[in-house]
Parts: C-alpha cells; structure tokens; sequence
C-alpha cells in the first residue's frame, strides 16, 4: 500500500496516477487545516510567465508538466469537468515602468527561445475592449492556459474513488514514527510500501518533529477573489504588475493574488483586500458591475530557493519520498510532479534533469 500524506494538487494527483499504474493507494489528510494553497489558487497554467532568469531547472520542469496537463487532458469532456482552457495570455502595461519590465521580458523570453508580440494600446484595446482606456501596451503570449482547481480536486477525488483509492479524514499528524515498513502516527501504526509527505506548507513541521530535520521553507500567504460580471468580458488570461485574472465560464473571473510573510496565518486582512481592489480598479472599468463571490486564503509552500522537493528521504529510509514545496507552480507542476513520483515508486532509473528536485541538494 502506498500512504499519501496531503490530499491538496500534489497528493491528489499523485494518488490518481499510482492507481492508474495499479499501486494500492490510501490519502490521509488533516481535518479542520486553515488555507491550504490548492482551495485559494487561480489555477494559471503558464510557465512563460512563470519563467525568471537563473531559474532554468524550475522552468523546465513547468514547460514539461504544461506538455503534460495537454496528454493528460486530451479527452474532450474531462476538460471541460477541471475547467481546462486553452487560452493565450496578455501582459498588460498601464504605464512607462510597465511597458520597460514588458520590453525586458520580450527580450528574455526571445532568448529562452519563445516569441511573444507587442501589441500598441489600440492593438490591445481591438482583443480586449473591457480593459481601461489608459493602457499603454501589452504583450501576447501564446499557449498559457488554465484550469479550475476546485473543479480539478473534485474530479481527482472521483476518479481516486473509483480507481479504489482511499481518501481518508483525519486528526493532524505532528509526529510520525517510521519503524521498518511500518508507519506510526496518532495512536495508529499502518504498513506501508512506500510513503509519500505532501503535506504542502505543513510538510516541514512533520519532518521536524518526527527526524529533527529542518528542510528550509516557510509558508507564503496569498488571497484570491472570485467575482462575476455579467458577460464575459475577457478573451485572454490577463497579468498585470500586480495582480492576474483568469476568466471562467459564467462570467466568472479568478483574480489572484497577494503574497506576503505572514507565517501560518489564516486570516484574511483590509489590507490584503485593499491591494487586490485597488489594482483591479486600475484595470478595468465598470468595477461596480462586478459582484464578489467569494475570497480565498491560502499559505504556498515555499522552500528557500523557489523549487520543490521532490524524491526519497534516504537519510530516514528510501521508502519515504518528499513532495511540497510548490511555490506558486503546484497546480501547474502536480503532472511532473505524480510523473516523478511514479518513478520513484517503481524505483525507475530517473533522468537526471529530475534528480535536482531530490532533498539531497540540502545536504540534510
Ligand atoms: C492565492 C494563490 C494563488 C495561486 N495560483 C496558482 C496558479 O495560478 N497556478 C499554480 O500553478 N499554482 C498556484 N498557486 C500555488 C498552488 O496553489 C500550490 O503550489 C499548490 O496548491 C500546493 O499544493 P499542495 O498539495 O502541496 O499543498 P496544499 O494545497 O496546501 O495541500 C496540503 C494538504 O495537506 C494537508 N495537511 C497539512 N498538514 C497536515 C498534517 N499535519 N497531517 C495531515 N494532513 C495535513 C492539508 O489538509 C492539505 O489538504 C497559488 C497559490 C495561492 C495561495
């Protein structure tokens, strides 16, 4: 039996791909955790956008997993039940300091190999009509899609079931205790094949009180609305300096979202939603049509150099494989993710391109 701790993206999407292997899998997750990242993402599928300078290892592997989540989600109706659109995005420069970091980016992302087009304001305005007029330019980006993580983590849910997976409720793991192939936690001790720690932001507190290792992470905080207008106002998935927007069916738009250090908490400040308000006020018109549906809190995962861990714990058994530490890439890297996760589970030779996801870059 193979024991998912974390039924967020990441455990979830590793369960599903271990039953489709054939493994027996059980999820077992926390009651009552506050702000798990998966219920607050946007759900934006967009390495490019994603991509920075020096981080070559990171964007490759968002560039894998997008060729992924398109084999994965080829079928027709299973898109449409986790909200997969392919889309185009648009980076959006309301002024001169904008268009700069746009210019910059088009030359960056020339160099890694993509073309992007600058388009003028009347360019901009000609595909996106409902933006404000005081845009100045944008650049389009093509092939950077999206997905409905709600829609998503209910439909892995389904097909776990079905596949005969176990998702199982249950009391807050603090501490486990690895006896050979025997995992004790909260008064219970299972057998186990191999384990898997996805626990998102409270992976390392598990780690730390079970091995008194430390792997260096902290969680990031972000909000996200959920409004609706009363059409469909966008064509593209939008990005700004401050905040980006994934337009939905029904006129429902997923506006994302803060970040900042605030430890574990859960709460949602005026100041959090003032910055998202204030910037959406500034980019498009008419924001009185917009009712708020719902806001959303979530603590991302993050490990001090921005990539995730993912790969066996050897200095506490091979058996035990790390997976959190997703940044604000889990949604999109959850297919790579379940891939490599497969492949350390039927222990396959890995190509090396993954190895330097594993925990052995910490030296723990
Ligand atoms: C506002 C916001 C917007 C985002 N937008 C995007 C986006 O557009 N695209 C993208 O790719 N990514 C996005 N992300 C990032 C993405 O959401 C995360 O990287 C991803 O959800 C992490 O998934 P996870 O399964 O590791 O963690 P989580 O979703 O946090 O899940 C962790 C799970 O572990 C369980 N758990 C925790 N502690 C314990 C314990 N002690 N015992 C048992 N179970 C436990 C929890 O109940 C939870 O179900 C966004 C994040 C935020 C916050």
């Amino acid at each position: 039996m193979i024991i998912i701790f974390g039924a967020g993206i990441i455990g979830l999407f590793s369960g599903y791909e271990l039953l489709k292997k054939g493994k027996k899998v059980k999820i077992l997750d926390a009651q009552g955790i506050k702000a798990d990242a998966t219920n607050a993402a946007v759900g934006m599928l967009a390495p490019l956008i994603e991509a920075k300078p020096q981080e070559k290892e990171i964007f490759d592997l968002m560039y894998e997993s997008k060729k992924n989540w398109e084999e994965n989600f080829k079928n027709e109706k299973n898109r449409i039940l986790v909200g997969f659109k392919n889309n185009n995005a648009l980076m959006v420069a309301l002024n001169k300091d904008d268009e700069e970091r746009l210019k910059f980016k088009k030359r960056f992302y020339k160099k890694i190999g993509f073309e992007t087009k600058f388009l003028n304001a009347n360019e901009t305005l000609k595909i996106e009509p409902s933006l404000n007029s005081n845009v100045l330019c944008s650049l389009l980006c093509q092939n950077q899609d999206q997905v409905n993580p709600m829609l998503l983590k209910n439909f892995l849910t389904k097909e776990i079931k079905s596949l005969g997976g176990e998702i199982l409720k249950i009391r807050k793991i603090k501490k486990l205790t690895i006896n050979k192939n025997k995992v004790s936690f909260n008064n219970e001790t299972i057998d186990f094949e191999k384990i898997i720690i996805s626990c998102g932001a409270w992976s390392n507190e598990i780690l730390y009180n079970s091995f008194g290792i430390d792997i260096p992470s902290r969680p990031l905080k972000g909000v996200s609305l959920l409004v609706k207008s009363k059409t469909n106002i966008f064509n593209h998935n939008l990005w700004f300096r401050n905040i980006y927007i994934a337009p939905r069916t029904n006129g429902i738009l997923s506006i994302g979202a803060t970040e900042e250090e605030k430890g574990f908490d859960s709460s949602i400040r005026m100041d959090e939603l003032y910055s998202l308000t204030n910037s959406i006020w500034e980019s498009f018109p008419n924001i009185e049509d917009l009712e708020l549906k719902e806001i959303k809190v979530g603590l991302r995962p993050t490990l001090i150099d921005g990539s995730p861990v993912i790969g066996p714990f050897k200095k506490i058994s091979n058996d035990v494989i790390l997976s959190f530490g997703h940044y604000r890439h889990g949604i999109l890297l959850a297919p790579i993710t379940a891939d490599i996760i497969c492949r350390y589970v039927f222990e396959k030779e890995l190509p090396k391109r993954f190895k330097f996801f594993s925990p052995d870059r910490f030296n723990l």
